[in-house]
């Protein structure tokens, strides 16, 4: 049984066909990577697994369990944790206070009862933090503890994302760009950090990537989207080579015979160029979106 099944899920915009007929599994303690240029329907995927969205048809199945009609916090009891694409961190706070922030969905009482200091949150509040600090060092972030985040950069609060995140116990983590914005070190590191969390805790991984180096080196399977459909899946040395998903991302031709590579300026080239510009799946569709995606902040980097 797959730990998470999503079964010919289609959503649609209006005229929009952001996700049709999308079928992908993730079995437990896997890392399945879902790629595919700006548009394509990566988060709107995201969205429905997580409840934002309700599907317009198909399925989806949480450890066997059909979790199609349930809530957002429902399923996030269920033990679905998601970081964004745009960073979730309560500004002004510090790095522990937004790891003890995100526990507090469990702890019993609310936020504000948590953030105010409520007596009877006391001995709570503590045990909070002492999972936090733990959580900060598996990370390798217990130097940052104490600051806020407003003072912090930005690949320093990806992680603080990912650990905030960690700390609702997730079993299944849906990571949205993990390593946008981050350095070629940050990102090795952060790999190292991924293939530990599901060595030593266990946690099952299905993210969203663009960084092909990260994601051929972490990932166990990968699906491509393209259009709101899925272009291809498999083993990610197959994906990476696969022609149409390198015409996909690059609007070109494939990289020469041989494993020949692509010179390292193509994996700087914008995914959107005035020649190669990939279509959105609204394009596919016909319509237009009511608002434009993002441009700029996903590039294909198919090697170092
Ligand atoms: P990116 O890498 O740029 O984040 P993506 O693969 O995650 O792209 P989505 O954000 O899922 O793609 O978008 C898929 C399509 O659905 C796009 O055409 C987008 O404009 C459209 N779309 C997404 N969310 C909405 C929404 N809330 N309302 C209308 N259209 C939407």
């Amino acid at each position: 049984m797959p730990f998470l099944d999503v079964r010919s899920v289609t959503k649609q915009f209006g005229g929009i066909v952001a996700n049709a007929d999308i079928t992908l599994t993730v079995g437990e303690w896997e890392i399945v990577g879902l790629i595919g240029p700006n548009g394509a329907g990566k988060t709107t995927l995201f969205n429905c697994i997580t409840g934002v969205y309700p599907v317009n048809r198909g399925q989806i199945y949480f450890q066997g369990k059909n979790i199609t009609k349930l809530k957002t916090h429902e399923r996030a009891a269920l033990g679905i944790g998601r970081s964004f694409q745009n960073l979730g961190l309560v500004r002004g706070t510090t790095v522990l206070q937004n790891l003890v922030t995100a526990q507090h969905m469990t702890a019993g009482y609310s936020v504000i009862e948590g953030m105010v200091g409520a007596p009877s949150t006391f001995a709570v509040e503590k045990e909070l933090a002492y999972k936090a600090d733990g959580i900060l060092e598996f990370i390798g972030l217990s130097e940052f503890r104490d600051q806020v985040i407003d003072d912090l950069p930005y690949g320093v609060l990806k992680n603080v994302e990912l650990g905030a995140v960690l700390a609702t116990d997730p079993q299944l983590l849906l990571l949205d760009e993990p390593s946008s914005g981050l350095s070629p070190t940050e990102s090795d590191q952060l790999g190292d950090i991924l293939l530990r969390l599901r060595e030593e805790i266990g946690v099952t991984i299905l993210m969203i990537e663009h960084h092909v180096p990260l994601v051929v080196r972490v990932c166990d399977y990968i699906y491509v989207l393209n259009f709101g459909t899925l272009l291809t899946e498999g083993l990610p040395k197959a994906v990476q080579s696969h022609p149409e998903v390198i015409a996909a991302y690059l609007g070109g031709e494939p990289a020469g015979r041989n494993g020949a590579k692509a010179p390292k300026a193509a994996g700087k080239a914008p995914a959107r160029t005035a020649k190669g510009k990939a279509k959105t799946a609204a394009q596919t569709a016909g319509t237009t979106p009511d608002y434009e995606s993002p441009e700029g902040q996903s590039q294909y980097v198919p090697y170092e």
